[in-house]
């Protein structure tokens, strides 16, 4: 009997983010990928979300390392987090090492990372793993789909892909690799990117593209041009670049990523932008409108980066004014719609025309729809399939599209986060579960859990408000020492907010002097009737549900 593998998933199944699997065999854990998600605006204070390490330290001395798929924050983002405590070899292509790497030494635990590049159709052995890497178009250059070839055949990790039929750099998904993998050793088990899988059709190459963007720009002439897209996003910024100079202008860089990755990929070779077309953002004033071109970050709305600056008029480099032309090339990120309209809202407010995916071709998906899917599983024609990297509801499309083009439905996994998998001689089974949560970090803690956060809900919501009840013994006997004092935090203000607060010192000085006739006068019983009455009042004379604390002073 050959040995096992367990496939064990970290996150990435059930939201889009923090990516992270656990490959095991013979003993030693490779991870595929470790990503970090950005929080819901319901996640109050939160930076960053990871995935739960819990098992990768608890089985430190097994963990061999991690394969990266491509550069993308939600696969790559985590990494500098779980170096703290295990050391990694950490495999990739050049420019995702790179892109690694820049976050890994802002963390200062480069020391703890052992970097390995791989190339195109590469095969190499780290460990117990024999691993090897297909080409796959996305929104970053050069990702891969890995197959880890096992004990128990072929398991096939397709990245984050689509079926690019002319991508801009001309490297194509590899599905005849694919193929010929699948046709002589065979796929046993099959991991697939669901993001679109709700999507009808095929996705518009990344190319066409660049045709809008230089009508946009030619059209735009005279006019100062800003381009807000992912940092990450090399082929869009060559595009963007190409329309800029096509129409005769200079190109400038705002943001610290877009510095970075514009750099790093002109310097590998991969973004082909001369030294003679760039102007740096600190010479911009000195360049006609006409002939200027800033490629910009932010194009999510995140508040503190270039785009939102811009937008309020805070921006140390650039203010947008009348007569510029903005474009977002880019789509919202769930979660993100609000931000990147108000973005759009103030940029309009300020005179500039802003052009977006809503209604011109300025952006096109990274991830396959659901007929690059079928293509994909009409290649791979795996034995055993889990669908990853998506919501429930991708990853359950996905799940469809394989059933109806002929994979059996009991070959078929659906997985969520923490889930775990036994692949052996008799087939695919579930196994003990691993832990699985939400670890939310703010500033540099990871404090924060579920009650904290709705907490600071409840706090952002309704605000907070105390009732501080100060006692005195004489003789024995307890009486209230002048009136309770009603303090609030965000919650009613103005000549209505001092009556409120007056009522509600009434109610809770009779509550509690109730309470003492009744012989009711341990502080448990005095807090609690004062609590109770404050809560009750709010409730009724307000209609909000403010966080309520009751103090008493003066027991011992
Ligand atoms: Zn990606
Ligand atoms: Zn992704």
């Amino acid at each position: 009997m050959a040995s096992p593998v367990r496939v064990s998933f970290l996150g990435g199944l059930g939201e889009i983010g923090r990516n992270c699997a656990a490959v095991e065999v013979e003993e030693k854990i490779m991870l595929i990928d470790c990503g970090l998600m950005f929080p819901d605006a319901d996640m109050a204070g939160v930076d960053v979300v990871l995935p739960d390490f819990t098992y990768l330290r608890d089985n430190a001395d097994r963990v061999e390392g991690v394969v990266l798929t491509h550069g993308h924050e939600d696969h790559i983002g985590a990494l500098a987090y779980l170096l703290k405590d295990v050391p990694l070899k950490i495999i990739g292509s050049a420019l995702t090492i790179g892109m690694a790497k820049s976050r890994i030494e802002e963390k200062g635990v480069e020391d703890q990372a052992t970097f390995i590049e791989v190339k195109d159709n590469q095969r190499i052995n780290v460990g117990p793993f024999d691993l090897e890497f297909f080409p796959v178009t996305h929104s970053v250059p050069h990702g891969f789909a890995t197959a880890f070839h096992t004990p128990q055949g072929v398991v096939l990790h397709s990245g984050d892909l689509k079926l690019d039929m002319s991508p801009v750099d001309g490297r194509l998904t590899d599905l005849a690799g694919l193929g010929h993998l699948s046709q002589s050793d065979g796929i046993r088990l099959f991991l697939c990117d669901s993001t679109n899988a709700e999507a009808a059709g095929f996705s518009a190459s990344e190319s066409s593209i660049g045709k809008s963007l230089n009508s946009l720009f030619l059209s735009r002439a005279g006019r100062r041009i800003v381009v807000a897209c992912f940092a990450s996003h090399v082929h869009r910024v060559q595009q963007v670049a190409n329309a800029a100079i096509a129409s005769g202008r200079k190109i400038a860089t705002l943001g610290r990523s877009m510095k970075k990755n514009v750099a790093l990929a002109r310097e590998m070779g991969l973004l082909h932008i001369a030294e003679s077309h760039l102007v740096g953002i600190e010479d911009i004033d000195k360049i006609p409108d006409g002939e200027l071109c800033v490629i910009s970050t932010g194009s999510q709305g995140e508040p503190l980066a270039a785009l939102a600056r811009m937008a309020n008029g805070d921006s140390h480099w650039l203010n947008v004014a009348e007569g510029d032309c903005v474009i977002l090339s880019s789509h919202p990120i769930p979660g993100n719609e609000s931000s990147v309209s108000r973005v759009i809202d103030r940029l309009i407010h300020k005179g500039a025309e802003v052009i977006h995916s809503g209604h011109n071709n300025v952006h096109v998906t990274g991830h396959a729809k659901s007929e690059e899917l079928r293509v994909i599983h009409s290649i791979v024609q795996p034995e055993w399939f889990i669908p990853v990297h998506g919501e429930f509801r991708h990853m359950s499309a996905h799940a469809r599209i394989a059933t109806q083009i002929g994979l059996p439905a009991d070959k078929l996994l659906l997985c969520t986060d923490g889930d775990s998998v036994i692949l052996d001689d008799k087939g695919l089974e579930r196994t003990e579960p691993i832990p699985a949560d939400y670890i939310y970090m703010a500033g540099s803690v990871a404090a924060l859990d579920e009650n904290v956060l709705t907490e600071r809900n409840i706090l952002g919501k309704d605000g907070f408000v105390s009732s501080i009840v100060s006692l005195t013994v004489n003789g024995g006997k307890i009486s209230l020492l002048g009136d309770p004092e009603i303090v609030s935090r965000g919650w009613v203000k103005g000549e209505e907010g001092r009556q409120i607060h007056k009522e509600a010192t009434e109610v809770v000085r009779s509550a509690v002097e109730e309470a003492l006739k009744d012989g009711k006068d341990k502080e448990a019983d005095i807090v609690r009737a004062s609590k109770r009455s404050l809560g009750r009042f709010i409730n009724h004379r307000t209609r909000l549900r403010p966080m309520v604390v009751s103090v008493v002073l003066g027991l011992e």
